[in-house]
């Protein structure tokens, strides 16, 4: 008999959202009247730019002659695409060559799928409150995972212990759920702490785009030494409105190694193997992203999601709740006023004001008693939340 991978039954039911989407429909069939404010969504609300979707239309009459039309891509990215994102970062101040960018249809698939280039008995540590995704991903592997909590007192941004004893170190910065964004010095001291012990970063970089105060790095490769211990993971999804249509990136330092063995060539050898790349029409929307025009336009779309996070942290200021993201970040995190739970702050908020937010609970032990509002929604829904919540709290 085939024998199943075990370690799925060690993972938790996705607790967090599945609990969420019971308790708001129970709530709408006992009060059929009533309308939901959704402040809880990690999708974005905005449609696609302009310029990705003209990008897209052209694309697909492209498949529809014989002269233009396209087959299999390139299993690590169109070459085009590769030079275009490595362009982007040089314009940053940060040097790659086209082979050290990989595209991907996803950061959630990378995330999950670069596994592939470490062995299982490297213990990964994961700073919590988390996105949920790193724990199951690892949980699947049957890989060690060392939690590393964080709290308001290092403002969501610990230093990595000297004791901490991990070798795949995952880094989410602007972070999801807290909102909080690692500095230069505070990134250095991981780097360092990875280079002393041969250690791996994944740095997630999903949210870098929300990034307006330029002393913060928006990649890790800005920071010295990164070139030595780190992959970066990246993704259009939130910065372009990407998430239905698909498409990250990832780069790997073509020095990258450890054991003997380069990363780089490794994953090349992975993709090689296991994808036959991103769609044609895909990398042809994407590549309208790092255009002049492109970027004006998803610039845009990000100035509306911040006026939402505005709108909120004027509204938690007012009401004077202790809160960090917001500014660099499209998630405002807080703590639950009168030292509530998490999961009460959710029901009292639903029952009374028809808002809904996300547990803090859901994303690790260390985040009972705060809570996570996305400014993904709307603008309406948003002012609407934020002067019921002033009317409540107030
Ligand atoms: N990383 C973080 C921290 C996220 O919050 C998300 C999505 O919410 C992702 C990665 C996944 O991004 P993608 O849509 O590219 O799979």
């Amino acid at each position: 008999m085939i024998r199943p991978n075990l370690h799925y039954a060690e993972l938790r039911d996705s607790y967090l959202f599945f609990h969420i989407a019971q308790k708001t429909k129970a709530y709408l069939a006992n009060h059929p009247d009533k309308r939901l404010y959704r402040m809880g969504i990690g999708d974005v609300s905005l449609p696609l730019c302009g310029s990705v979707i003209q990008a897209l239309h052209a694309a697909v009459d492209d498949q529809a002659a014989k002269e233009t039309f396209r087959g299999y891509m390139p299993e690590c990215g169109a070459p085009e695409l590769r030079s275009t994102i490595a362009q982007f970062y040089g314009r940053r101040g940060v040097a790659l060559d086209d082979g050290e960018v990989f595209v991907s249809s996803g950061a959630s698939d990378e995330l999950g799928d670069i596994l592939d280039l470490f062995d299982r008995s490297s213990a990964a540590c994961i700073i919590e409150p988390a996105y949920p995704a790193y724990v199951d991903a690892n949980v699947m592997a049957g890989r060690k995972i060392v939690r590393l909590p964080s709290s308001q007192d290092n403002g969501f941004l610990p230093e990595p212990p000297d004791d901490l004893d991990a070798d795949l170190l995952y880094i989410c910065s602007p972070n999801n759920p807290t909102g909080a964004v690692y500095t230069r010095d505070g990134l250095k001291k991981w780097i360092d702490f990875a280079n002393r012990r041969g250690a791996v970063i994944l740095f997630d970089a999903a949210y870098e785009a929300f990034i307006e105060d330029d002393s913060l790095p928006r990649s890790v490769f800005e920071i010295d030494g990164a070139r030595e211990c780190a992959i970066e993971i990246c993704s259009l999804s939130k910065t372009a409105g990407f998430t239905g249509t698909r498409l990250g990136y990832t780069v790997i330092p073509r020095g990258l190694e450890r054991g003997g063995m380069n990363f780089n060539a490794m994953w090349v050898r992975n993709r090689t193997t296991k994808t036959n790349g991103v769609s044609y029409l895909i990398q042809r929307g994407a590549a309208a992203v790092f255009t002049e025009q492109g970027q004006k336009e998803i610039r845009e779309n990000i100035r509306v999601y911040k006026e939402n996070a505005r709108t909120l942290t004027d509204a938690l200021d007012k009401i004077g709740v202790w809160y960090c993201g917001g500014k660099n970040a499209p998630y405002v995190w807080l703590k639950c006023p009168g030292g509530m739970d998490s999961w009460a702050f959710f029901d009292y908020i639903l029952e009374e004001i028809q808002v809904v937010g996300t547990p803090g609970a859901g994303f690790g032990a260390c985040g009972e008693g705060f809570f996570r509002f996305s400014t993904f929604g709307s603008p309406e829904d948003t002012r609407e939340s934020a002067k019921r919540l002033i009317e409540l709290l107030g």
